[in-house]
């Protein structure tokens, strides 16, 4: 069975595309609004938000089932939300005490605009 995984990178950001990747893999486990997915056509495993239509979605490829609910995404969610932002501005952010430069076209670091619930 032809699919798309090899060709997508390790954390993608499922939004638009939910149905044609949920809908397509056997879920294996689910977990507090995550998922444990796996491609039935090459065996990937991937944990996936659950569905939320007001929140940016996001999927991990995994190498194991080992633990699969606690891998940390948050970092690598933060890492894309800085390159979706190209970058840092020179302002710093505007929480209390944080000593972080804002995102770019943002008032608040990445860790205060997380914060808010942002994810894009
Ligand atoms: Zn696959
Ligand atoms: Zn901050």
């Amino acid at each position: 069975m032809q699919c798309s995984c090899g060709g997508r990178s390790d954390l993608v950001e499922v939004g638009q595309y939910y149905t044609e990747i949920v809908a397509g893999m056997r879920c294996l486990d689910t977990g507090d609004w995550v998922k444990l997915l796996q491609c039935p056509g090459c065996g990937q495993l991937w944990r996936t938000d659950a569905w939320d239509k007001y929140q940016t979605l996001y999927a991990l490829k995994l190498s194991s089932l080992e633990d699969w609910e606690s891998v940390d995404m948050e970092t690598l969610i933060k890492t894309r939300m800085v390159e979706n932002h190209s970058g840092l501005d020179t302002s710093p952010c505007l929480a209390m005490d944080c000593k972080q430069f804002a995102l770019k076209g943002r008032a608040y670091c990445v860790d205060h605009f997380y914060e808010t619930g942002a994810r894009a």
